[in-house]
């Protein structure tokens, strides 16, 4: 495909982006062996499914109600 394109950049994707990049990394580091690592890993997981849900608004109508310009590098 074509070059990067800036004008297709968008902070806000990138931030909720690298939140859901931190999100996986805490639940891959959360050890089975730790005493409550199910109920934080239970936690993650739901932080992560808000995230998504976060991230599909914001792709769908996050800047005034209009879709995302950078929703396809997601
Ligand atoms: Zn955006």
């Amino acid at each position: 495909m074509g070059e990067y394109n800036e004008l297709m950049n968008c902070q806000v994707k990138d931030q909720l982006v690298s939140r859901l990049i931190a999100l996986n990394n805490k639940l891959n580091l959360l050890s089975p062996d730790l005493v409550h690592g199910d109920e934080e890993r239970a936690e993650v997981q739901l932080e992560r499914e808000n995230l998504y849900a976060e991230i599909k608004h914001h792709r769908a109508k996050g800047h005034d109600g209009k879709p995302c310009p950078a929703a396809r590098q997601v």
